[in-house]
């Protein structure tokens, strides 16, 4: 069922602890944390607690979450001090657009230089 925890999802494990992550920021509804394999100096990924596929299908079922993760984003670039020079936020959806984790997670990316367009 959509938002219920999935015990073969990675982020779902992140979010029961079973799984370790570097968090920077916790709210009720979400969870922040530095991405193990990071493209730029800051590279947090923001994620809903709760099990949703991707960012459309949150957005769909619980949209004040989806506002949630978009709020925590901006809150993790003012944390690492990022806001001023710019930053990325992504939501890959799909696989043919990167995708690799079906748990909906934000890219919080900054403090280098970014391109458009992207790869
Ligand atoms: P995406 O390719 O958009 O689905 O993003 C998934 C992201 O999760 C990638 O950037 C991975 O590096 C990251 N990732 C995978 N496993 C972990 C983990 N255990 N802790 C933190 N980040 C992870
Ligand atoms: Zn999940």
């Amino acid at each position: 069922m959509a938002g219920e925890p999935q015990t073969d999802c990675l982020f779902c494990r992140i979010v029961a602890g079973e799984i370790p992550a570097t968090v920077v920021r916790e709210s009720a509804t979400t969870l922040a944390f530095r991405d193990i394999n990071p493209q730029a100096p800051t590279h947090v990924l923001v994620i809903p607690k709760a099990h949703h596929p991707d960012a459309a299908s949150l957005a769909a079922a619980e949209p004040e979450v989806a506002a949630d993760v978009l709020r925590e984003a901006g809150l993790v670039a003012a944390d690492e001090e990022i806001a001023g020079t710019g930053y990325r936020i992504v939501l890959n959806t799909g696989a043919g657009a990167g995708q690799t984790v079906f748990h909906a997670h934000a890219h919080v990316l900054g403090g280098r230089g970014m391109q458009w367009p992207p790869g």
